[in-house]
């Protein structure tokens, strides 16, 4: 099959990942073979390539927020059909033993293995994994539609639950990619008002589109106290930044897997009962429930097709700020 392979972790300037024939994987016990149709682009994707995340797997296929379908079925493995049109996620499968696991909060297992970075991801024209971590996908959502909610989706979708919001409260978000784009459909259901803060002014135009009461600068301060925000920006110096907009009691939430450095900021910024959390990954269960209420709302989401062989630019168009919504890389062409 046709694959993009990350050999050694580079800046993703210099096209690192490369597009060449590797052998079909075979579905193992448990295992369901899927063929992708489609795999989101996250940033995530950029952290593993660019050697931030430390590597796990060499060559590695990335990428994880597949939608395709079932092809075969590993031994065991009872819960899709052929045919079926399903999702597969970060989150490629846990130990189920570990004590997070067994208190229902698979997202920080101890041993857990993620799609794209310790095991082989979606940039690939075949894929495997554990039918019990595999999504059915809603119908009335086009493929390149449902990749983004894969991951940037779900994990929204996790940080918007930890910022507990109740109908007209201020939220805040701090950059407005894939993420965020995809969080303020729900927020707005939600009946929750979205101040956008972002660096880039194609990316404040698309949250006014999209119905933020405000959009600004990254450290403009919003009109509003703020009953909470959520970072999904992979920078640290926006920390103090967003403390600096809450309200007393607010909640800050930290949606990356990886940020840089955050700067020392007096105790007053965190003083009255200000709460800072990151998210880690997400449940099998938030990845259902965001699923049926992405399909309820509908959520749309804005996407920029690349196909397999030109993952590299699509990454590099990430890394510039150059999408507008989400990326999608087009691994099957449309029927
Ligand atoms: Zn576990
Ligand atoms: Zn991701």
């Amino acid at each position: 099959m046709k694959a993009c392979l990350l050999r050694t972790p580079a800046k993703i300037e210099s096209n690192p990942l490369q597009c060449v024939e590797v052998a079909d994987p075979i579905p193992s016990a448990g295992q369901v073979l899927v063929r992708v149709r489609v795999c989101g682009v996250c940033r995530t994707d950029l952290h593993v390539i660019e050697g931030e995340l430390p590597q796990k797997l060499s060559p590695v296929i990335p990428g994880h927020q597949v939608v395709g379908t079932v092809e075969e079925l590993g031994r065991g493995a009872m819960r899709f059909s052929k045919g079926a049109r399903v999702g597969i996620a970060w989150l490629h499968q846990t130990d189920g033993t570990c004590e997070y696991c067994r208190r229902g909060e698979e997202n920080l297992c101890d041993a857990p293995l993620f799609t794209g970075y310790s095991v082989n991801g979606g940039y690939a024209e075949w894929i495997v994994a554990p039918a019990e971590f595999v999504y059915p996908i809603p119908e009335g959502l086009a493929d390149e539609h449902a990749a983004p909610l894969l991951c940037a989706g779900i994990i929204g979708y996790r940080c918007l639950r930890m910022a507990q919001l109740e109908r007209g409260a201020k939220l805040g978000f701090y950059g407005f990619g894939a993420a965020a784009h995809v969080a303020i459909q729900v927020a707005r259901y939600w009946g929750v008002d979205v101040y956008a803060s972002t660096r880039d002014s194609r990316h404040q135009v698309l949250a006014k589109e999209l119905g933020a009461k405000w959009a600004g600068g990254t450290t403009d301060a919003p009109p509003e106290e703020l009953d909470a925000a959520i970072i999904f920006a992979p920078a640290g110096e926006i920390v103090p930044a967003a403390l600096r907009a809450l309200r007393k009691g607010g909640r800050l939430i930290l949606g990356g897997i990886h940020m840089s450095d955050i700067p020392s900021f007096g105790y007053d910024l965190l003083y009255g009962e200000r709460m800072i959390r990151s998210v880690a990954n997400n449940t099998r269960q938030d990845g259902e429930e965001f699923l049926k209420i992405a399909a309820e709302i509908p959520i749309h989401t804005r996407v920029q097709l690349y196909p397999l062989a030109e993952t590299n630019r699509a990454l590099n168009a990430l890394k510039n700020d150059a999408i507008a919504g989400a990326a999608v890389v087009q691994v099957q062409a449309k029927n």
